[in-house]
């Protein structure tokens, strides 16, 4: 019998993939990619990675070499309802870095916690191996995507022999440098751009109470409590203009 996963169903909104699963059908594929020897790489994709993808072709070409671009961000799933093909659920990143620590402490899956300001990170590695007991930390580091640094991260990585690695620099930084680090980790089988999900986790900043989350106005708690992010949440706006005048045509599956 094959161990191959299975694609899952996939949508191009604004030529940018992304895939139609829920966060139990995420758990199994990575359950699916640990036992496959090479490295996964999984996109947490929102409107504003659709429209940065418009303007820069190699974070465009990361996201369609990505093996899994999560539904993040309610704006895809407006999107994809407004063109005929709905997606079946929301899968917040800030969401699943809590499951898939849980799967690793299950499983004895090595977690790496890389990026968010210095000292985050292994404040995140307490939290988490606090919560789920048996939960192997492979290592933590601040760090920067600045190529000076990458084969001291990744020689750090590798050291750990980590099999999850959790990337917090941001999109695209933390998306393109998985992408070009994929030939040099080792053992990695799974990686996933979490941008401020540490910042969640310690708390650093909070996320939206559940029912704006259910309102589908998660991205206006952020714009209050973090206002210099406007100009990057401009993304939000020109995505449903282009989305809309784009018409209802059905995506590509
Ligand atoms: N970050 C970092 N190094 C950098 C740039 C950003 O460690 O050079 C971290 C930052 O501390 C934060 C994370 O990247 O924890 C995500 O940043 P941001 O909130 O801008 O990303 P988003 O969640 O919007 O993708």
């Amino acid at each position: 019998m094959s161990t191959r996963p299975s694609s899952p169903p996939k949508l191009n909104i604004l030529n940018t993939p992304v895939h139609a699963v829920t966060m139990a059908d995420t758990l199994a594929l990575v359950e699916q990619y640990m036992v496959e020897p090479r490295l996964h790489q999984i996109c947490t994709t929102n409107p504003e990675f659709v429209m940065m993808a418009q303007q820069d072709a190699d974070f465009r070409r990361v996201l369609h070499k990505a093996d899994l671009c999560l539904p993040d961000g309610v704006g895809l799933l407006w999107a994809a309802r407004w063109l005929g093909r709905p997606l079946p659920q929301r899968v917040p990143g800030s969401e699943l870095v809590y499951h898939l620590a849980e799967r690793a402490a299950q499983h004895g899956w090595r977690l790496f916690l890389l990026g968010a300001a210095p000292g985050v990170a292994e404040q995140a590695a307490h939290i988490l191996t606090a919560r789920y007991p048996g939960l192997i930390i492979a290592g933590t580091y601040a760090g920067s995507p600045a190529a000076a640094e990458n084969d001291e991260i990744v020689q750090r990585i590798n050291d750990g022999r980590a099999d999850l690695l959790y990337a917090a620099y941001g999109a695209p930084r933390q998306d393109k440098w998985i992408a070009r680090n994929r030939g040099n980790l080792t053992a990695v089988r799974v990686a996933l751009g979490i941008g401020g999900a540490l910042d969640f986790i310690t708390g650093k900043s909070a996320r939206a109470p559940r029912w704006v989350q259910n309102l589908g106005l998660e991205w206006l708690h952020r714009l209050i409590k973090e206002p210099w992010r406007w100009r990057r949440m401009t993304a939000l706006p020109r995505f449903a203009a282009r989305v809309l005048l784009g018409g209802r045509r059905t995506p590509d599956l």
